[in-house]
């Protein structure tokens, strides 16, 4: 088989051990799920394949509705997107009231982003990191005094926080927030330690997760989350 299907071959055997090993020890989790989903969140996250969204939250099938594409970019509204489709049918349909937009360290489609020179071949990708643009006279200007690592690890938080506001622009999401039905949520993902720094409105940064839950118990509901409802309530 190895020899026809090349790399697929250890996926081929993944979804036979799936099927031998691991989908009758969850038989039932599976027959409830035929019947229709009632996800926890919308999670908006990057194409790497460095991110698993279910094993990095212990979430089972059916308690994630995932968003991916390269950089976990949101266009505005007013274009087409399978982005915007994916939104609109997590709150108007799923009746989501949490969207997690949740960037990671070592992210490629931000290291381009800094380099555009990279992406001469790349058009298609090129013309979609367009939808992160708008963070660069802010990470240029704030880069001269920090390291290379640093300043992409600052386009990764600022990034997090321009996709937010896209998500903003859509009227449903608008009215959503402000009638606080809904919470929007920024995490980076940091790959090689396992860690989540989450972004604190009132902070007005990016804190360890730990962190964040002690100044949530501190300030229990008062602040809001991006504005948009109670931090506390996100986890
Ligand atoms: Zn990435």
């Amino acid at each position: 088989m190895s020899r026809i299907m090349g790399g697929a071959t250890r996926i081929l055997q993944g979804i036979q051990h799936f099927q031998q090993y691991v989908f009758g020890s969850k038989m039932s989790l599976f027959r409830r799920l035929g019947n229709g989903q009632a996800p926890l969140a919308l999670f908006i996250t990057c194409s790497d394949s460095r991110i698993n969204p279910n094993l990095l939250t212990q979430t089972e099938p059916g308690e994630l509705f995932i968003l991916r594409n390269a950089g976990n970019l949101v266009p505005t509204h007013g274009g087409v997107s399978g982005s915007a489709a994916t939104i609109e049918y997590a709150l108007k349909v799923l009746h989501l009231r949490d969207v997690i937009v949740c960037g990671h360290s070592k992210c490629g489609a931000m290291q381009a982003l800094l380099a555009p020179e990279t992406l001469r071949e790349l058009p298609a990708v090129s013309s979609w990191l367009t939808h992160a643009r708008d963070i660069l006279p802010e990470v240029d200007a704030a880069g001269a005094s920090l390291t290379p690592a640093e300043k992409l690890n600052f386009a990764i938080e600022r990034n997090v926080l321009l996709q937010i506001e896209h998500i903003r622009t859509y009227p449903f999401v608008a009215e959503m927030l402000a009638a606080g039905q809904l919470r929007l949520h920024g995490w980076v993902y940091h790959l090689e330690s396992g860690q989540v720094t989450v972004h604190i409105p009132g902070k007005g940064r990016f804190m360890p997760l730990a962190e964040a839950m002690l100044h949530w118990e501190r300030t229990s509901s008062t602040e809001g989350g991006m504005g948009s409802g109670a931090w506390s309530d996100s986890i």
